[in-house]
């Protein structure tokens, strides 16, 4: 029976994670039917990257014949903060499919520590992000299990510690089953604030050199907000971000602000720099903040 028991259990643990997996890329995107597989090149590196230097050069990208993205440059430093915002339909999400390689740029290049991502493994680029989509989708597990995720061969302690830095600690504590409890079918027993938080403990455990944040469109009560920015605070330090924000007073420390419009940067700047210019930004944070 136990020789039966350790592959069946095995078996399910595989299956847990290859749903949970796709569940999320899935989610995170709606592409999982639409993305042509994209194979690696014969030659691609398969280096881990440390420093999470990230650089658009002049990127355009069309779906089909519709332009999309046209031109779009900037570079993030290690350890420092981008946000890009702008319109809803400006190309933002898109800017994420492109880093990840779901899609290739139609021109221009992605480099990740100088190194264009076409030229790394996918397994390479995958570990080299890690991502807090908006709508984070648990599977119908632990909530220890679900933070392992994040990084399957990590400890007990290792998932403490990040539990920790991700805001969740008291929350569990409070639970009668603590980090055993079940997170019941995608999550639905935990609040939106509360799985992002969970996702930014997972992407603490992995430990990324780069960070990308997908804010959550749905408008989060403040506590809620206020609990996952100080997360995001402790997951920053030493790493890489690059926030996709819809609030804009959730980036006013932002080191550099993308703004696009229609596919285009029209704006680049710091949160002062950027209502000094009373151009588009500016605009934008006064319709947020009346
Ligand atoms: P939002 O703030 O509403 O999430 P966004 O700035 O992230 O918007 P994108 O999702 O990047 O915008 O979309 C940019 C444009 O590309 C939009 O006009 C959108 O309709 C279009 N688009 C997105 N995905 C596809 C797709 N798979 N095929 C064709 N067009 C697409």
């Amino acid at each position: 029976m136990m020789q039966l028991f350790i592959p069946l259990n095995f078996l399910g643990f595989v299956y847990r994670e290859i749903r949970g997996a796709l569940a999320n890329i899935e989610r995170m995107f709606g592409l999982l039917d639409r993305v042509p597989l994209i194979e690696d090149k014969v030659d691609a590196k398969a280096i881990k990257l440390s420093r999470g230097e990230l650089k658009f050069d002049k990127v355009c990208f069309s779906y089909d014949t519709r332009p999309i993205l046209n031109s779009v440059s900037f570079t993030v430093l290690p350890g420092q903060k981008i946000a890009i915002v702008g319109d809803s339909g400006a190309g933002k999400s898109t800017i994420v499919k492109l880093l990840f390689r779901f899609y290739e740029v139609s021109s221009g290049s992605i480099s990740l520590d100088g190194i264009k991502i076409d030229e790394l493994t996918q397994d390479a680029l995958r570990q080299a992000i890690a991502i807090v989509p908006q709508d984070t989708v648990l599977f119908n597990d632990s909530l220890l299990e679900n933070v392992r995720y994040g990084r399957p061969d990590a400890t007990d302690e290792e998932i403490a510690a990040a539990v920790k830095m991700a805001h969740l600690s008291h929350f569990i504590e409070a639970l009668p089953d603590g980090w055993h409890t079940k997170v019941g079918e995608r999550g639905l027993k935990l609040s939106g604030g509360e799985k992002q938080r969970v996702a930014i403990a997972r992407a603490i455990l992995k430990g990324s050199p780069l960070l990308v944040f997908d804010e959550a469109t749905s408008s989060l009560d403040s506590h809620s907000e206020q609990a996952i920015l100080n997360a995001l605070k402790e997951v920053a330090k030493g790493h890489t971000s690059l926030v996709i924000a819809h609030r804009l007073s959730t980036i006013v420390d932002a080191d550099q602000i993308v703004v696009l419009s229609k596919g285009q940067v029209v704006e680049t700047g710091d949160h002062l720099s950027l209502l000094a210019n009373n151009g588009l930004y500016a605009k934008l944070w006064n319709i947020q903040n009346q």
